[in-house]
């Protein structure tokens, strides 16, 4: 593919002292719950972490300090989110309020939206869910049925969504609706709306995961009425918009970095002079880890030069997932020649909670096969 042969490389290494205190803040935190490590930093909602991670500067690097953000580089941002999923940290409470609620607004919302929401985001006070999967469309978004309809002085939704990550605990969603018929182009009317979760008509009911945790919802509209400025962008130009936040979701350092801990216990497991078929299965993993990191590192540095390479993030996300859920595959071979006695105690807890996470990877985000249509069609094959 032409765009990373042509793409230039962005240099990480001015951002190693940044990285170090990231570090050195994680094993504070460490340090101040009393563990040793974190297992399960996606389901880890904490919004004490969240909020001291903001007054550290590094929630809301993205957003403009108008806007309460501290507008540094995509690029120091990415060290910071390498450096928070490396090392296992509990991000749910803020996730997806800065990966995409804040690029969204920024690009697409209101001003009186940018000044009420981007400050609140910024500092880890707002958490946000996404609200686009609904039972009868998750691959196929545009056929989202959740209407919205003009009501009053506002809007009236009806309908209901699933598999909303942290819906129950989440301030705010953002949920794709129908307004209107869908046209010509199958794409058309649909909007998105900022929707407070907290209301009382407003019914969120638990999916269990395979892990058995709680982290999925439905979430249940009835007549629930919002005011008019909530709606962001035109009315309409919702299937852009989601499509211009899935570039922001595809390619980041989430889509290879997940089992990226389980990687390095089976590294220190092995030890320096590992057995020559382990050292073969790891040395796989990890150069697959450093190429897949390269493409995300270039897809980072077009995103900050305000390029839209929709195409090259959807390969993130194949070439990333199909690692991350070969890692605990691998690591189960590898953990079955070792003796019980040397086997150790946080290996053994990433790869049961890998076991039975990674099965959604290639679902979250985008179905695999829907990705590889995106990328075949990128590539000019259908
Ligand atoms: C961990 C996790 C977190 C999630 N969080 C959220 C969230 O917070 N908010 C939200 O809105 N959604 C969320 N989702 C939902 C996710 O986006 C959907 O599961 C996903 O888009 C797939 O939709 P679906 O489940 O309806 O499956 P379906 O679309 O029914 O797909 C089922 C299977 O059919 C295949 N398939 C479907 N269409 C095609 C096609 N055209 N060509 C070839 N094969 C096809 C798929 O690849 C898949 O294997 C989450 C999912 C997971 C696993």
């Amino acid at each position: 593919m032409q765009f990373f042969t042509d793409t230039p490389l962005p240099d990480l290494a001015p951002f190693a002292g940044l990285r170090a205190e990231v570090r050195a803040f994680l094993a504070e935190e460490r340090a101040r719950a009393g563990i040793e490590s974190w297992v399960g930093s996606w389901e880890g909602f904490d919004r004490g972490f969240s909020t001291r991670l903001a007054r550290r500067g590094w929630l809301g690097m993205a957003i403009p300090e108008r806007y309460g953000g501290r507008e540094r580089g995509l690029l120091e941002r990415y060290v910071v989110l390498e450096e928070l999923l490396a090392g296992g940290a509990p991000v749910a409470a803020h996730w997806i309020a800065d990966r995409q609620t804040a690029p969204l607004l920024l690009r697409f919302g209101t001003e009186e939206q940018r000044r009420r929401f981007l400050p609140r985001i910024a500092s880890g006070e707002y958490s946000f869910a996404i609200g686009m999967s609904e039972p009868d469309s998750g691959s196929d978004l545009a056929a989202v049925r959740t209407k919205a309809a003009p009501s009053g002085n506002g809007w009236r939704i009806d309908g209901a969504k699933i598999w909303s990550s942290n819906a129950h605990r989440a301030d705010w969603m953002v949920a794709l609706c129908r307004t209107g018929d869908t046209g010509d182009d199958r794409h058309g009317g649909l909007s998105q709306f900022l929707i407070d979760l907290k209301a009382p008509d407003i019914a969120i009911r638990p999916i269990h995961n395979l892990a058995g945790d709680h982290h999925f919802n439905e979430v249940f509209f009835d007549g629930h009425d919002i005011p008019a400025d909530r709606i962001v962008g035109n009315p309409g130009d919702g299937w852009r918009q989601v499509m211009s936040e899935l570039a922001f979701e595809r390619s980041a350092p989430d889509r290879f970095l997940s089992t990226f801990r389980l990687i390095v216990e089976l590294v220190r497991a092995a030890g320096p002079e590992p057995d020559r078929l382990v050292a073969g299965e790891i040395g796989a993993l990890v150069a697959r880890l450093a190429a897949v990191r390269l493409l995300s590192i270039q897809v980072a540095g077009a995103l900050d030069r305000g390029a839209t390479p929709n195409t090259e993030a959807a390969l993130v996300k194949e070439v990333g997932t199909a690692l991350e859920q070969d890692t605990p595959e691998i690591a189960r071979r590898i953990l079955a020649e070792t003796p019980p006695g040397d086997r150790n105690a946080l290996l053994e807890d990433l790869l049961a909670y890998d076991v039975l996470h990674t099965p959604s990877f290639t679902l979250r985000g985008g179905a695999r096969e829907v990705v590889r249509g995106i990328i075949a069609r990128g590539l000019g094959l259908r």
